[in-house]
């Protein structure tokens, strides 16, 4: 089975090819046959393809004034030169999508039909950036591939749509959680991806498990999962909430907003670029959204980006703390993203403020660049696991999924 996988972002379309067998899904994520990427902020009016592929690396620039032509162009490159891995594009079976926001309505990976693609596009109010891209790759497709091709979404908000309502709930009045204003939650095939893995890797079953997965990349956000349902988790309505992140504030308290918009005539266009664009590392060290842009800066001796690093671990203490009480208990801390999987010091400090709990992080473990290992120590009470976080592969074992069963249906 042939598996097209598409993940858009603002700016970028990332795409890889899994050719799977029809009988069993692997238990860990295969190499894709073929990895491509567009990038739309190299230079304006310009679209900027990386191809990976029989061992080769192949880069082209070009004048784009249309995005659907560039992934056109993207995909000939799986049947046409030396990344060619398919003798025609008609070979792919399936194509599944990172769809960002599902609302309340999907919960799990869905077939894409007309009534699919309406709400992707209702939803574009609440994911103004993603599900507009997401949708365009999903149009691209079909007229590159045909109407006939099944395409799949799978959300990001999906994992989270069995949290409890007392955590999804707002306390403001009724009424706008009526009209949709909810905690959504994001990330969610990351964490989903992460929990069953580290159940995977600990030898348990996942519905007997306690975790907290820390999804920690330039957006962050944890979620509690108990017996494998996200019971809580820290983005809300958008994927604001919650953490400091690269450059968004996470939380703060909204009465901040109030008063910029009453004293320092802010209008909300201001509001949405200070919070989304010039906070977190960025707004605190005034000089990078980068970690590791931080962390060079604090052994020079910067003390803002200093602050900005303490800020940072003093939010993701006292939200891990929070989760831990949403679920009564922890099992395993798990670790994930660009920054969970490779920031040793991240992992410790975050760590250290759960000693009281018996959680014992080996150090020389968590310092040896550990890819889906527990680090804790031998006498922890409290795993902890670094897991390398695979959104793509997680996404094509939902397209296997469905495909399998249409295919069952019809035999
Ligand atoms: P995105 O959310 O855009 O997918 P990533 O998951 O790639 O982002 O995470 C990006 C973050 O990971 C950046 O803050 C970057 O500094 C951090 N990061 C990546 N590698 C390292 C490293 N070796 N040490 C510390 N931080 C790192």
């Amino acid at each position: 089975m042939k598996i097209l996988v598409l993940n858009a972002g603002s700016s970028s379309q990332k795409s890889c090819l899994y050719e799977l067998s029809n009988n069993t899904l692997p238990e860990q994520p295969p190499k894709p046959l073929w990895e491509a990427s567009i990038d739309w902020t190299v230079a304006s009016g310009f679209a900027r393809l990386k191809v990976k592929a029989n061992e080769v690396t192949q880069k082209e620039k070009w004048e784009s004034n249309n995005r659907r032509m560039d992934i056109a162009k993207m995909l000939d490159s799986l049947s046409d030169g030396k990344t060619r891995v398919l003798e025609e594009l008609s070979e792919i079976d399936i194509v599944g999508h990172r769809v960002v926001h599902g609302g309340a309505e999907y919960s799990e990976a869905t077939l894409i039909n007309p009534e699919v693609k309406e709400a992707i596009a209702r939803l574009s109010v609440l994911a103004p950036v993603h599900n507009p891209a997401n949708l365009e790759g999903i149009e691209a497709i079909e007229t590159i591939l045909g109407s006939s091709i099944p395409q799949v979404a799978v959300f990001d908000t999906a994992f989270h749509s069995q949290m409890p309502q007392k955590a999804a709930v707002y306390p403001i009045p009724y009424e706008w959680f009526e009209k949709g204003i909810r905690r959504y939650g994001f990330h969610g095939i990351s964490h989903k991806y992460c929990a069953g893995r580290a159940a995977q890797l600990l030898g348990k079953p996942l519905d007997s498990l306690k975790l907290i997965t820390c999804h920690l990349g330039n957006g962050c956000s944890l979620a509690a999962i108990k017996d494998g349902i996200s019971i809580d988790t820290t983005m809300g309505f958008t994927p604001l909430e919650g953490l400091m992140m690269g450059n968004r504030s996470g939380s703060i308290d909204p009465a901040i907003l109030i008063h910029l918009l009453k004293e320092y005539d802010f209008n909300a266009e201001q509001l949405d670029e200070m919070l989304n664009k010039n906070s977190g590392f960025k707004g605190i060290s005034g000089i990078s959204a980068d970690l590791r842009t931080i962390l060079e800066a604090i052994a020079q001796g910067n003390e803002r980006a200093q602050l900005a690093f303490n800020i940072y671990i003093h939010r993701l203490r006292a939200a891990i703390g929070a989760m831990v009480a949403s679920l009564g208990g922890l099992d395993a801390l798990i670790f994930t993203a660009g920054i969970g999987e490779n920031s040793s010091l991240v992992r410790e400090e975050a760590c250290a403020g759960f000693e009281f709990l018996n959680l014992k992080l080996d150090l020389n473990k968590n310092a040896s660049s550990p890819v889906d290992k527990d680090i804790a120590a031998p006498d922890s009470a409290v795993r902890v696991l670094v897991v390398s976080t695979a959104e793509d592969w997680a996404i094509a074992q939902e397209c296997w999924q469905i495909l399998t069963k249409v295919r069952e249906s019809k035999s």
